[in-house]
């Protein structure tokens, strides 16, 4: 379970770190988000991985390197991939992650309660 989470973290930052254009909206805000985040890492191996990533792209990370950074997100629980609610399960932007691992939920999971709770 927990090496299937470490994997697919990595596999994400890869995905999302290759979408240059930002045409896939999952990606959004990821190196803002690791700019955010790599600050309370308390390793120094994924400190510097975060560091390098940051200034010369993810794509310059060793698989190794990659890896280290995924497990400081774990072990920080800043890493969320999709929204828990079993009726939803929409992947969560990086933009969004701060406010979905708060809220337990997704953005728009987020809106519909609002507006229940409203009617
Ligand atoms: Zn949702």
């Amino acid at each position: 379970m927990f090496k299937n989470q470490i994997k697919e973290i990595v596999e994400r930052l890869k995905y999302d770190a290759s979408d240059r254009d930002g045409s896939n909206s999952n990606s959004r805000g990821l190196y803002q988000y690791l700019k955010d985040v790599h600050v309370d890492f308390t390793n120094d191996a994924a400190i510097g991985s975060a560091k390098q990533a940051i200034a010369q792209g993810i794509s310059s990370l060793s698989e190794r390197q990659l890896i280290t950074i995924a497990i400081e997100m774990r072990n920080n629980e800043v890493y969320i991939g999709e929204c828990p609610n079993s009726y939803c399960g929409e992947t969560i932007d990086w933009e969004d992650m701060n406010d979905a691992i708060f809220e337990e939920q997704c953005s728009y999971c987020c809106y519909i309660e609002d507006k229940r709770k409203r009617a």
